[in-house]
């Protein structure tokens, strides 16, 4: 059979990364791109305080063509480069190094979210690493590592160090580790997560791993299924988890991929309180559902963060890691810092500033959450609460990987109660106060 396929159609974005030693801060990248403008760019997210966004960290660069000669390629800010001479569905080829140092500066949400060393591990976001194009629709990533170094990410290994992406946002919006470190392997029910964490943490690995399968099993129960990976990648999510002092303590979520760290190290500790290491543990592995699988195509962080937090809490509680008194303490507590933050203006609203809302999203989102718990209880006369609500909206949305809007929120919720809204969803679309009754 004549195959006629033009050249284009096999054209598939590589990349080189070797890392030859993690305390030398230095990761190099040599990349084969098959640009269809004369544009190529690194995230546009989560380096806005910088002028040259994630590029700040990019140094000797260098871009040749398809016939190995020399083009011009200049940064014009915002992490964004353009080369020239450029000819249309011509390849090229590009040499940089990034200088690993984005843990020495400030980060609006600290540095775990961009990249950082700790002993001899190198924790990057492909924020921090790759210069990409919107349009790549596939790309390899190909690890050259001494061989006593690990290489750990949320990809789908087609190769020894080698793994494949299929799409910008893969590429990038994902945390990753080299180097020597730690590491366990969490199977309960359907969920598969690697731990990794520095050498250092080893002698708290059963506390956490304990902490991460007790929860993933609460959760299970809760959505009745395991949490969704994005359909092309692996069927397994990582989790990176650090300490550092300096740091208040918290994590973030990227694609099937989470990176944490703690204010302290573990330690026995039965506290109902946002910053206690297994609190940020189990928000974080509770956005796996509410976030990984659950996705709206909305602003609704109240939902994400608040719902998010307030099931955490209910896990830590079946948990028995704090106990009634500290439940309504806890409670109290969040209408208090939702007071203080109370502006005149919605929790959805709040969300459109995460940075500056915190306690409006987190603690307002929560108390809101509180109270379809609440209603749902009430009107189904404790037949059902939050969980079937959340069942629903899991089965409907995440089982079929479709995207939830707040209408579907709503329809779930009525469906869950079996009741009218109550005016209940006010609180989101008016600047009605919410007050615990
Ligand atoms: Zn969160």
């Amino acid at each position: 059979m004549v195959q006629l396929l033009s050249i284009n159609s096999f054209a598939q974005d590589s990349y080189i990364v070797s890392v030859t030693d993690v305390k030398s801060r230095k990761v190099q990248i040599k990349a084969q791109l098959f640009p269809n403008n004369d544009t190529i760019q690194m995230s546009p997210f989560g380096a806005n305080h910088l002028k040259d966004g994630w590029a700040n960290f990019v140094t000797h660069i260098g871009a040749k063509n398809k016939l190995k000669q020399e083009i011009s390629i200049q940064s014009i800010g915002g992490g964004a480069y353009v080369f020239s001479p450029y000819k249309k569905g011509e390849e090229i080829y590009l040499d940089y190094t990034i200088n690993l140092i984005h843990d020495k500066g400030k980060w609006p949400f600290g540095y775990k979210e961009a990249a950082y060393v700790r002993e001899n591990m190198m924790v990057l976001t492909g924020n921090a690493i790759f210069i990409t194009r919107l349009d790549m629709n596939s790309a390899t990533v190909n690890f050259i590592l001494p061989k006593r170094y690990l290489i750990t990410n949320a990809w789908k290994e087609v190769g020894i160090n080698k793994f494949k992406v299929h799409n910008p946002t893969e590429l990038v919006w994902t945390v990753m580790t080299i180097g020597e470190y730690n590491f366990t392997d969490i199977i309960t029910g359907g969920t598969k997560i690697k731990l990794v964490y520095s050498n250092s943490l080893s002698r708290k690995k059963k506390m956490i791993s304990s902490i991460i399968t007790s929860a993933v099993k609460e959760y299970e129960n809760i959505y009745m299924g395991k949490p969704v990976n994005s359909s092309t990648q692996s069927k397994k999510f990582v989790c990176v988890v650090n300490v550092d002092s300096g740091y208040v303590g918290g994590g973030a979520v990227f694609t099937n991929s989470i990176s944490i760290m703690l204010n302290k190290s573990p330690s026995l500790e039965h506290k109902a309180n946002t910053r206690s290491w297994h609190h940020i543990l189990i928000h974080e592995i509770g956005h796996l559902w509410n976030g990984q699988s659950l996705k709206t195509e909305q602003q609704n962080e109240w939902f994400v963060e608040g719902f998010t937090d307030y099931m955490a809490y209910k896990v830590e509680y079946k948990l028995k890691l704090f106990d009634t008194t500290e439940w309504i303490a806890m409670l109290k507590l969040k209408q208090e810092e939702y007071n203080k933050a109370y502006k005149g203006i919605s929790i959805k609203k709040a969300g459109n500033d995460k940075a500056g809302n915190y306690d409006l999203i987190y603690s307002g989102g929560l108390l809101f959450a509180q109270l379809i718990d609440r209603q749902i209880q009430i009107n189904t006369e404790n037949k059902k609460n939050i969980n079937d609500f959340l069942q629903l909206l899991y089965s409907e949305f995440a089982l079929s990987y479709k995207l939830y809007v707040l209408n579907d929120i709503i329809v779930a919720f009525k469906n869950t109660c079996l009741c009218e809204t109550n005016n209940i969803f006010e609180y989101l679309v008016t600047s009605k106060k919410i007050e615990l009754p």
